[in-house]
C-alpha cells in the first residue's frame, strides 16, 4: 500500500513541474536548488547540550536526569531560518504535496549521510500521526508526506498507520491540569512488535519535544529499541 502511495506521489510530483519555488517564487521545483542550498543545516549533536554526537543521540552526560522517551534528535535546520520557515509555511497552508516530499527528500539525504550502511542498521520510519479529526480538517498529514520523501531517497521501510493518535489535542493553553494529564496517553502503537528495532519518528517541527516523547514511549511499549526523532525544523 505504501509503495503504491510513494510511487503515486512521485508521479504527482513529476507532473507538477514546472511550478514555482515556495521560497523565492521563481519558476522551478517546490524549493529551488538555490534556496535549498542556502538553508543552514544544523549540526548532528546531542539535542540537550549541543556536543557532537553520532546520529543525534542524547549524550551519556545528558542521558541521566532527562525525562524524554526518545533517544536522539536530528533536525534539518532551525525554524528561525527564514527560507525554511517559508517552505514550512507553504506546506502547512497551501498543502502542496511536492513541498512535503521535497523537504522529506532533503531530510532523507541528511539521514543517509550519517547513518551506517549495514543492512542490519536499517531503521523503521514512522510518521507522527495527526488526530483523525484534525486530519479531516486539513486533508492530509504533513509528517506522512515528509516520511514518504525520506523513504524515497533512503529505501528504508515506512510504516505509516500503526502508530495512532487516540485523543483530539486541543491547543494546550486552553487545557487545565487534569486535561494535560489525559494527554499523556494520546498515542498508541497497534502494529506488530517492533522487535527492538531502531525507529525514526518523523515530524515537521519539534518544539519542546513533549509530543514526540509521548509518541516515542508508545513505540517503546510496542517493542522499539532506540527511537530517534527526525524533523525538518527545530523551534525554540
Ligand atoms: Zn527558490
Ligand atoms: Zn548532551
Amino acid at each position: 500500500m505504501y509503495k503504491f502511495f510513494i510511487s503515486f506521489l512521485r508521479q504527482l510530483e513529476n507532473n507538477i513541474f514546472p511550478g514555482r519555488c515556495s521560497v523565492c517564487h521563481h519558476a522551478g521545483p517546490a524549493i529551488c536548488p538555490a534556496c535549498r542550498a542556502s538553508i543552514n543545516r544544523l549540526p548532528i549533536s546531542c539535542p540537550l547540550c549541543g556536543q557532537a554526537s553520532a546520529r543525534g543521540l542524547i549524550c551519556s552526560e545528558c542521558a541521566d536526569g532527562n525525562n524524554l522517551s526518545f533517544d536522539g534528535l536530528i533536525a534539518y535546520a532551525s525554524y528561525e531560518d527564514a527560507k525554511l520557515k517559508s517552505a514550512l509555511h507553504a506546506l502547512k497552508f497551501q498543502g502542496t504535496v511536492d513541498i512535503g516530499l521535497l523537504l522529506g527528500k532533503m531530510l532523507g539525504r541528511r539521514l543517509l549521510s550519517i547513518w551506517p550502511r549495514e543492512e542490519s542498521e536499517r531503521p523503521l520510519l514512522i510518521p507522527l500521526p495527526l488526530h483523525p479529526r484534525r486530519k479531516r480538517e486539513r486533508g492530509y498529514n504533513q509528517a506522512q508526506l515528509i516520511a514518504a520523501g525520506v523513504a524515497a531517497v533512503t529505501g528504508w521501510p515506512l510504516q505509516g498507520d500503526a502508530l495512532k493518535r487516540t485523543r483530539y489535542q486541543a491547543p494546550s493553553s486552553s487545557l487545565g491540569y487534569r486535561h494535560r494529564q489525559q494527554q499523556d496517553k494520546i498515542f498508541v502503537y497497534e502494529g506488530e512488535n517492533i522487535n527492538n528495532q531502531t525507529v525514526i519518528l518523523i515530524d515537521d517541527i519539534i518544539t519542546t519535544g513533549e509530543t514526540a516523547s509521548t509518541a516515542a514511549q508508545a513505540l517503546k511499549n510496542g517493542g522499539a529499541g532506540t527511537v530517534v526523532v527526525a524533523t525538518i525544523a527545530r523551534a525554540g
